[in-house]
Order: structure tokens, then C-alpha cells, then sequence
């Protein structure tokens, strides 16, 4: 016999079977049990709360931090015969005014608001007054502090939503939430344990590569050649980057469209368009270009240059492939990218714990950069998802498994070096020690007296600095966060130097030209 919902899902919505995580996540509002529901992007979220929206007496009140959004969603509602609407900032007062005594006449199964309106006195009081079935938070993650999208508003309604005696059920949806974010939704929502309903990330359609060691605008150029009929995001960490190869690209007549916060308001409403309705193939944007853009054929997403944390990257990068088709997500690292990342974060207005935070994600970020291990593997990990037990065999990484190296002599050497440094300095200081270089300060700490000075002076002092980025990204050895992150040995280390492990890389240890390419696609 098939339920009620699933009813409701065939007739209204025209889908044969739930997606997972779905039925259980409504099954839990049906019994107004406030719920939790990590789901991939494109995963089905939406339905998760509209079945039981539809299912359930009364208005359902959906808090989004995308205004952009709201209208699409609520178009289509109405557009399956579905009341609905949505009361922001983009309407003139006698519209809000109009919407708000319909509301209060009870016309309305969905209400879609911003955080803000909860503000407003005559909302909250039009909401006081009417039955509702559900209050949702949409892109949930942005309640917690922990989040990297952390909206004060967000957080700030929920003691004053807990004072209404109204609202049934609470739920909570978001497609990144680590382990700290889920707890921090889970207690100021009363969210129990087992009504956390976690699908996993993984988007199996999606492949991860590391380009490095590239000229970054020949590749591109050579990428947009071989894919001229795709759809694609490029992301840069600046404006000025943006415009910079926006300029470049359009001058080789690449149908390119651009976007960042420096422009105007209809100049980014006329590019976003262009790019939506295929006008415009590329689209070259800061992180200001995304939240809320529903195109479903992006076929690739490339980042020019590396994002801070990795919450950030797999949401932009996730922007690619909605429709489930395989899409790629390339990131093109440079060194430099480090640099920029930390400066912004010096720049910040943040009290030192919450840099000490940034600098521990921008470490993670560094290390998915330099690690040999699956990549996909390494974003679930990341998040703290055991849903899978296999590498992904489609990522950078995975593809470059043919040559293998055994390279813990020259380990052993870095770690001991590290040790005989005493385990205060940096990657860049390790590596020009292990070169035997002739730097002052080198002289000036004594470091060429030690017995490791140049015990791998066969190698560039480039590859030597891959080396130890890679030793880290593997935890095979350890870096105290912070601005200049100084390496220390963990047990891991000491396994190596005892000879009870053995470091591989999937490369050539031999030096050749010079250049150090390890991940090239
Ligand atoms: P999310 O908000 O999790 O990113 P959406 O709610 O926008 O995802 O859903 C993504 C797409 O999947 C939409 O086009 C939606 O209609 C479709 N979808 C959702 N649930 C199902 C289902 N059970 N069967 C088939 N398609 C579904």
C-alpha cells in the first residue's frame, strides 16, 4: 500500500520512489520530531519539507538566506497548484502588506522569509496567530558560528521562534555540515542524535583533479578549447584576477560572462542571465557568484586559484553537475594561493582563537592540495562521512596510480631534519636546510652546522618543499596552525624513522627538469 506522502510525491511532484534520506527525514516531521537533514546538493532537500508542508494542517514557514531563490521555489509550487509565497526585502511595502493579510487569512500552505523578517513585529504577529505545520532552516549551516557561511540572524531568531507555542516541529537542512556545525544546529534546535538524518556527501558524479605546476591561463585557454560547447564556472580568489582573465579570455572570443561584487547590480543581474539561458558558456567569478544559481548544466567548475577551506570549495565545486551528469571540478594550485589566503586572513577583523580556526581549515585545504590519496576520500574523511569504504577511482589521484615510488629514505631524511631543527620552523626553512642553501638565515640559527644541511642537496628545493607539504597532507607529520606553522613529529613520523613504515608517492622520486608535477591530469 503506498503511504500518504508517497502519494503526494507522485501526484504533485510526478517522481516514482523517494531519494534517500527523504522518507525518513518526513517520517520524522509527521511524528513532530524537530530533524536534521545533510544531504548532497541537488540530493532533494526541497521535498523533504514540502511533502509534510502538504501533508500536514497549516503554513509552513521556510527561513532562507537566499532571497534569489525564493521566487523560483515558489513560483513552482504555485505553478503545481501549490498556495504559496514569499514576503522579503525585493517587494514594495504595500505588496509585503498584501502578502501578510493573506498569510493571516491562512491562504498559504508555503511562506518563504529571510532570517530578517522575524524582525519585523507584524510578522511574527501574523505568525503567532495562524496554524502552522513547520518551521524549516534552510541552508542550515549558516545558524552555526562554525559554518563558513555564519549569518548572526540566523542564529539570533531561534530563541525568539522557541517563545512561539505554535510551531509544531522544527527542521534543519544543509549539504555541508561538519561534525562541529551538526552539533551546534542539534542543541539550539533540540535536534536527538538519532534525528540527525545524514545521507553522506559523496556526489558520485563528480570528479576531483589537482593541477599544479602549470601555467594556469595556458591551461585554461587549452580546457575552454577542448570544451567549447560545455557549460562551466571558473572561480578566481580577486576581482582582480576575474577581470584579468575575463579580459583574456573574451579576447580569444570565449563566450565568457563575469561577476563579482564589483560590478552593479544589473550588470551582475544581465551576466547571471547570460550565463543561465547558455548565452554566455563560461562563467568567471569571485565566491560572490552562487549561492542561489540553480543551473543544472554546469558542466565543470574550475578554480583558478585555491579557496580558503574546504567547506567552501566542495559547495562551490558541488556547484557542477545538478543534473547528476559526470562533471569535473578542477583546482589549479600554486603556491602563491597560500600566501593570498593567509594574508586575508591576517586582514580579518577576527579575534585570534577564531583565526587560529581559519588557519586550521586553510591547513586542511592546503593538504587536500598535496595529498596522494583519493581525493573524494579525502573531502568525505573531511566531513567526517563513512558512508563509503572505497577510493573513488575517477579523481586526479586515483587516475595517476600506474608509478609507484618508495621514498622513505628520503622521509626519514626530511624527518629527521625536522627533528634536528628542533621542530620550530616552517616547510620553507626544512626544505632550504635539506637543499644545503646558503641563506643568512640559515647561517644566522646555525642551522648549516647540523648533521642534515644538505642531505638532499640532489634535490630542488621545490621538490623538497612538495615533499614535506605531502609527509603533512598524509599526517605523517604534523604543523601547529597559525601564521607561520611550524612542523612537529607525531607517531606516524616516528613509525617512519624506526623503520616500521613505509612512505610511496605516485610519482618519480628522481629529479628531472626540474619541475615538480605530480598531480598533472
Ligand atoms: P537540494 O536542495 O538538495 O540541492 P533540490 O531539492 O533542489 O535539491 O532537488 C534537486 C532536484 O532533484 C530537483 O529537480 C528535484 O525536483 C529532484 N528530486 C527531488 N526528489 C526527487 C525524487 N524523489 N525523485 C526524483 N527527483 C527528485
Amino acid at each position: 500500500m503506498i503511504t500518504k506522502e508517497e502519494k503526494i510525491l507522485q501526484t504533485y511532484f510526478g517522481y516514482e520512489t523517494f531519494r534517500p534520506g527523504q522518507q525518513e527525514t518526513i517520517d520524522n516531521i509527521l511524528q513532530t520530531k524537530n530533524t536534521l537533514a545533510v544531504m548532497p546538493t541537488g540530493g532533494g532537500k526541497s521535498l523533504c519539507y514540502q511533502i509534510p508542508g502538504l501533508s500536514l494542517d497549516g503554513t509552513a514557514i521556510i527561513i532562507s538566506p537566499l532571497i534569489s531563490l525564493m521566487k523560483d521555489q515558489v513560483d513552482a509550487l504555485n505553478s503545481l497548484g501549490i498556495p504559496s509565497t514569499f514576503i522579503n526585502s525585493s517587494l514594495s511595502t504595500a505588496e509585503q502588506h498584501e502578502r501578510l493579510r493573506n498569510l493571516e487569512n491562512r491562504r498559504y500552505k508555503f511562506v518563504y522569509v529571510a532570517p530578517e523578517r522575524f524582525d519585523s513585529a507584524s510578522f511574527v504577529n501574523a505568525v503567532k496567530r495562524i496554524p502552522l505545520s513547520l518551521v524549516a532552516f534552510d541552508e542550515a549551516h549558516c545558524i552555526s558560528q562554525w559554518g563558513h557561511d555564519f549569518r548572526p540572524s540566523y542564529r539570533s531568531i531561534v530563541p525568539n521562534l522557541k517563545q512561539l507555542s505554535n510551531i509544531p516541529v522544527f527542521m534543519a537542512l544543509t549539504a555541508t555540515a561538519t561534525e562541529e556545525v551538526i552539533s551546534d544546529i542539534q542543541s539550539l534546535l533540540h535536534i536527538e542524535k538519532d534525528c540527525v538524518i545524514n545521507t553522506g556527501f559523496e556526489r558520485e558524479n563528480l570528479s576531483f583533479h589537482i593541477v599544479k605546476g602549470k601555467d594556469k591561463a595556458i591551461y585554461i585557454r587549452s580546457f575552454l578549447q577542448e570544451h567549447k560547447e560545455e557549460s562551466g564556472i571558473i572561480y578566481t580568489a580577486t576581482r582582480k584576477q576575474a577581470d584579468a582573465l575575463y579580459e583574456q579570455l573574451t579576447r580569444r572570443e570565449i563566450a565568457a560572462a563575469k561577476y563579482h561584487a564589483g560590478l552593479t547590480e544589473d550588470e551582475r543581474k544581465h551576466s547571471q542571465a547570460a550565463f543561465i539561458q547558455d548565452e554566455k558558456t563560461v562563467m568567471i567569478a569571485t565566491n560572490a557568484f552562487g549561492m542561489g544559481i540553480d543551473k543544472s548544466n554546469v558542466r565543470y567548475v574550475i578554480h583558478y586559484a585555491m579557496p580558503m577551506t574546504i567547506e567552501s570549495y566542495y559547495q562551490e565545486a558541488g556547484r557542477a553537475g545538478r543534473d547528476g551528469e559526470p562533471s569535473d571540478c578542477i583546482l589549479l594550485f600554486s603556491p602563491q594561493d597560500v600566501q593570498l589566503q593567509k594574508f586575508l586572513i591576517e586582514q580579518s577583523q577576527m579575534d585570534d582563537e577564531a583565526k587560529r580556526a581559519e588557519y586550521r581549515k586553510l591547513q586542511a585545504m592546503i593538504n587536500y592540495c598535496h595529498t596522494h590519496s583519493c581525493l573524494t576520500t579525502f573531502i568525505l574523511d573531511y566531513f567526517n562521512d563513512t558512508a563509503h569504504t572505497e577510493t573513488c577511482k575517477r579523481c586526479s589521484n586515483c587516475m595517476n596510480r600506474q608509478e609507484r615510488s618508495d621514498i622513505t629514505e628520503e622521509a626519514q631524511m626530511i624527518l629527521s631534519c625536522v627533528k634536528r631543527m628542533g621542530e620550530r620552523f616552517g616547510v620553507g626553512m626544512t626544505a632550504k636546510v635539506l637543499k644545503g642553501s646558503n641563506d643568512k638565515k640559515i647561517n644566522q640559527f646555525g642551522l648549516n652546522k647540523i648533521t642534515t644541511y644538505g642531505i638532499l642537496s640532489a634535490y630542488t628545493e621545490k621538490e623538497l618543499t612538495e615533499w614535506i607539504h605531502f609527509l603533512v597532507a598524509e599526517k605523517f607529520l604534523d604543523t601547529e596552525e597559525g601564521k607561520f606553522p611550524t612542523l612537529k613529529l607525531n607517531q606516524e613520523s616516528i613509525d617512519i624513522l624506526k623503520g616500521r613504515k613505509k612512505v610511496w608517492i605516485y610519482t618519480a622520486p628522481i629529479p628531472t627538469n626540474g619541475e615538480t608535477d605530480y598531480h598533472a591530469e
